[in-house]
């Protein structure tokens, strides 16, 4: 991934500020192209319950693979699509392939919910929020979003109340990269969310930083207290698992557990750990 990443271009122009935003907003003007042409795809990392060691939900990511520039990763181009417009077409294709994919996944006998990231700018978009509760509620599906916050909202009175209608449609709703950014305390007051996603910043130096654990701490500890669930994102060591598990953290999601892969290496991987589990031998990963 990493290698196909740098292969890109991307990381020349980034030293050119103009030339990046000029490059980017170019890459998103041209995601409507590459979405007829199927060069977007989505990946799958699954979200493990540290106690009961299963599967709770998974997470889809999106990713590009250019004819030209090879594999383009979210960061370069979301926030870009975000400004252009084009995010909204991006995130209903998405929401529609990762239906369909859980359609597979329920008649293998996967019954979980799948979590699409939103952007924020998306949230006070009355077309796109109707039209997504449209197609979540006609195919039945189990779908939470991940509510990101890369971009300010402009009517957080409107994006609020959206979120309560889709909250009540029984789409579950985490807040994504809490703790980072522009993720504050101030959607903890108002967002009713039923997942707290502590941001990998804070969880990939868990056991080598100082301050690092007195934050996750804390955050686990407030989250509860509201009653949230609580994911580490970015866990990436059994020393980081064992730690946030004595912490009580409930949910985790890292390279440790599984990187995000392709749908059909989703399935292998979730029909290797019902065996694992059928025989009550563990991945070598819980071992703690
Ligand atoms: P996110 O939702 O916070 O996703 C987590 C990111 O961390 C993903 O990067 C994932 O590949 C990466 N990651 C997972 N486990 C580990 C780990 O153990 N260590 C480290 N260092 N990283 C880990 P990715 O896929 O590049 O996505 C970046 C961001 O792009 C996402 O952050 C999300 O905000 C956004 N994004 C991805 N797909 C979509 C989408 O369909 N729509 C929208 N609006 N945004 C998306
Ligand atoms: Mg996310
Ligand atoms: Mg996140
Ligand atoms: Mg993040």
């Amino acid at each position: 991934l990493d290698q196909a990443r740098r292969g890109g271009g991307l990381v020349v122009h980034d030293l050119i500020e103009g030339e990046f935003d000029f490059d980017r907003s170019a890459l998103a003007r041209d995601l409507p192209r590459a979405l007829r042409a199927g060069e977007l795809f989505v990946q799958y990392q699954p979200k493990v319950h540290i106690r009961q060691q299963e599967v709770a939900s998974a997470e889809a990511l999106i990713r590009w693979q250019h004819p030209t520039r090879g594999l383009i990763l979210p960061g370069d181009f979301i926030s870009s699509a975000e400004k252009g417009g084009e995010i909204g077409e991006l995130t209903i294709w998405t929401l529609k392939r990762v239906i369909a994919d859980q359609q597979k996944l329920v008649r293998a006998g996967y019954d979980f919910p799948i979590f699409i990231n939103i952007s924020g700018v998306l949230l006070a978009d009355a077309e796109f929020v109707a039209h997504a509760c449209r197609i979540i509620r006609e195919c039945d599906a189990r779908i939470g979003f991940e509510i990101t916050e890369t971009a300010v909202i402009r009517d957080p009175e409107i994006a609020l109340r959206h979120l309560q209608e889709i909250a009540a449609i029984g789409v579950p709703l985490a807040i994504d990269d809490y703790g980072a950014g522009l993720s504050s305390l101030a959607y903890l007051k108002q967002l009713p969310a039923s997942e707290l996603k502590i941001d990998k910043l804070f969880v990939t130096q868990l056991t080598s930083s100082n301050r690092d654990p007195l934050i996750v701490r804390s955050t686990i500890d407030l989250a509860h207290a509201m009653e949230m669930q609580v994911t580490a994102e970015g866990v990436e060591t059994s020393a980081a698992l064992a730690l946030l598990g004595v912490m009580g953290c409930d949910l985790v999601q890292g390279y440790l557990i599984s990187r995000p892969i392709g749908f059909d290496a989703f399935m292998t991987y979730l029909d290797e750990d019902a065996h694992l589990a059928a025989t009550a031998v563990r991945r070598p990963s819980f071992a703690g």
